[in-house]
C-alpha cells in the first residue's frame, strides 16, 4: 500500500498540547480546503501562492520552496500545481525514512504526528500498515498525533485498530483539531463539523481543538464554534493560535491572542517553529 507524501522530517512539535516534544513528521498531500484569507482583510483573498506556481515546475525539493505569510502556509501539501514534489511511497520506504531521520542517541518513546493537507482525506487504511510496521521495527511509538481539521469521518477499521492501541498497548492517541474559521476563507457550514469530532472521541484520547486566528472577531467566531461542540456534548481543552507563516505576521499576532486566550480562558498556544526555525518546509 502506497501514501502520497509531501515531507517526512524530524524536529519539534510546534504547536499545541505537545509543544517542544521530538516528534517525527509525516506530511500528506491533499486537503479538502484551500484557506487563502488567513491574514488577508475580510473579502480578500491571499495571491501569494499563485505567483509561486507560476514557477512550480522549476522546484524540485520542498526545502526550495519559498514561504507565504499569507494563506495557507502548507500549500504545497495539497496544491495539484506542486504534486510533483510529493511521491508515493510505500510503508516500508517511510518507515526506513523514520529509522533513518531519529537521532542514534533518541532511545525514548515516539511521537509521531501525521499532518497534511489534511491526513484523514486519504490513506486511513494505509496508516493501519504503517503504524503496525514501526511496532514491528520496535521504534517505541508511544504518542500518536493526527493534525486534522475536523471535517473527515474516521474508516470504521481505523477507529478500531486505534482503540486496540490505546487499550492494548497504551498508545497515547490525540487528535489536533485546527477547525478553521471564517478568517480562513472557509465557512463555518463546511468546517465545524461537531458530529465527526464527536466520533475521534470514541477513542481513548487526549484530543484538543486549535484555532488559528489574529483578531477580535476570529476570537469571537471561535467562541461560536466551541459552542457547537459544546451542544454536541464535546468538551476537549481549546488553544488560540496566532496567524503567521512568518515572524513579521507571527510577532504581529502573538500578543493579542495571547490576551485574548487568557482573558477568555482558553489556552494560548505558540508557533515555535516560526521564530525558532521561521516556519521553513521540514521544521
Ligand atoms: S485545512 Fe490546513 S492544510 Fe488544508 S488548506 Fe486549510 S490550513 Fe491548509
Amino acid at each position: 500500500m502506497k501514501i502520497k507524501i509531501s515531507e517526512i522530517f524530524y524536529s519539534l512539535q510546534g504547536e499545541g498540547q505537545y509543544v517542544g516534544v521530538p516528534s517525527l513528521f509525516l506530511r500528506t498531500f491533499g486537503c479538502n480546503f484551500t484557506c487563502g484569507r488567513f491574514g488577508m482583510p475580510l473579502g480578500q483573498i491571499s495571491t501569494e501562492r499563485d505567483e509561486i506556481a507560476k514557477d512550480a515546475l522549476k522546484y524540485a525539493d520542498y526545502r526550495d520552496l519559498p514561504l507565504v505569510s499569507t494563506g495557507c502556509d502548507s500549500y504545497a501539501s495539497w496544491d495539484p500545481r506542486f504534486k510533483h514534489l510529493s511521491p508515493f511511497m510505500e510503508i516500508d520506504e517511510i518507515v526506513d525514512r523514520f529509522q533513518a531521520l531519529l537521532p542514534e542517541r533518541n532511545f525514548g518513546n515516539k511521537h509521531l504526528i501525521i499532518t497534511g493537507g489534511e491526513p484523514l482525506l486519504g490513506w486511513q487504511k494505509a496508516y493501519i500498515d504503517l503504524i503496525t510496521e514501526t511496532y514491528n521495527r520496535e521504534m517505541k511509538l508511544r504518542y500518536l498525533t493526527f493534525e486534522t481539521n475536523g471535517t473527515q469521518p474516521l474508516d470504521e477499521k481505523l477507529k478500531n485498530y486505534l482503540r486496540s492501541l490505546a487499550e492494548g498497548f497504551n498508545l497515547e492517541i490525540t487528535f489536533s483539531i485546527s477547525a478553521k474559521l471564517p478568517c480562513s476563507g472557509e465557512s463555518m457550514e463546511d468546517a465545524i463539523k461537531p458530529e465527526i469530532v464527536k466520533e475521534y472521541l470514541t477513542i481513548p484520547n487526549k484530543s484538543y481543538f486549535k484555532f488559528v486566528i489574529a483578531s477580535e472577531r476570529d476570537a469571537l467566531d471561535a467562541q461560536i464554534a466551541v459552542r457547537k461542540y459544546q451542544e454536541a456534548g464535546i468538551d476537549i481543552p481549546v488553544y488560540l493560535m496566532p496567524v503567521g507563516g512568518t515572524n513579521s505576521i507571527y510577532e504581529m499576532n502573538e500578543r493579542q491572542v495571547a490576551d485574548y486566550a487568557r482573558d477568555i480562558g482558553y489556552r494560548f498556544s505558540p508557533r515555535i517553529q516560526v521564530p525558532l526555525y521561521k516556519n521553513e518546509w521540514g521544521t
